[in-house]
């Protein structure tokens, strides 16, 4: 298997995407970041990875931020893999985050913590989303951002490290599955643990324009 042939592709809903766009624009001087959950698919052939996420989680009360690192709230991610693994059968698939600066892929520290990480928890494939700035225009105070999907894979064999793979997205225009947190109490505990909550209102406030490699996010303009 030639890694040259190796694909990686990305289904995800619209609103799950803006999601991570919201949290970004709520974190305007200090890295954000979060977690997505679905499924690997079988892709059209053994060369293709295939990745249908269903749910996007952000930031946890106790997660640690500065201008150039994050670190998620251990806590908060691994209470909403529980969760979302014995509700939905969905596994905690990806990592998200944000870049205040234009680098748009991995950090050389960003690959290192991956692939440890992938050792830590023996797993041999998971994605990185990365949002970098694309600056912020001239005539209106909104910033945007764009997002790129990366895939980190191991041979499972050999345990050798494949090189890190950019992903294509398909945005799907609804969710094919309603993500839903069943009991009031299961909802507050979760969700008192995050930082904050992205509300529907936030979704709606965020234009998305996608191209095959990456997705574009910004505030809609205010009239
Ligand atoms: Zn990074």
């Amino acid at each position: 298997m030639y890694s040259r042939d190796r694909r990686f592709t990305v289904e995800i809903p619209a609103s799950e995407l803006k999601k991570i766009f919201s949290w970004v624009l709520k974190s305007p001087s200090e890295e954000t970041g979060g977690d997505l959950f679905g499924v690997w698919s079988d892709g059209q052939d053994d060369l293709e990875n295939k990745l249908c996420i269903y749910h996007v989680s952000g930031p946890g009360k106790l997660c640690r931020r500065t201008p150039f690192s994050f670190d998620q709230d251990v806590r908060y991610s691994k209470k909403i893999a529980t969760y979302l693994s014995r509700q939905y059968g969905l596994d905690h698939v990806a990592v998200w985050h944000s870049h205040q600066s234009a680098l748009d892929r991995p950090s050389a520290p960003d690959e290192e913590a991956i692939w440890n990480t992938m050792r830590s928890l023996a797993i041999n494939r998971i994605a990185l989303f990365i949002a970098s700035s694309v600056g912020k225009r001239k005539d209106d105070d909104s910033s945007s951002f764009v997002i790129n999907t990366f895939l980190f894979e191991t041979h499972e064999k050999s345990n050798k490290c494949w090189p890190v793979l950019q992903g294509t997205f398909r945005i799907l225009p609804e969710p094919s599955k309603k993500i839903c947190f069943h009991s009031d109490e299961e909802k507050a505990s979760l969700e008192g643990l995050a930082e904050n909550l992205v509300t529907d209102k936030d979704i709606n406030m965020i234009d998305i324009t996608v191209s095959e490699t990456s997705v574009i996010g910004s505030l809609e303009r205010q009239l």
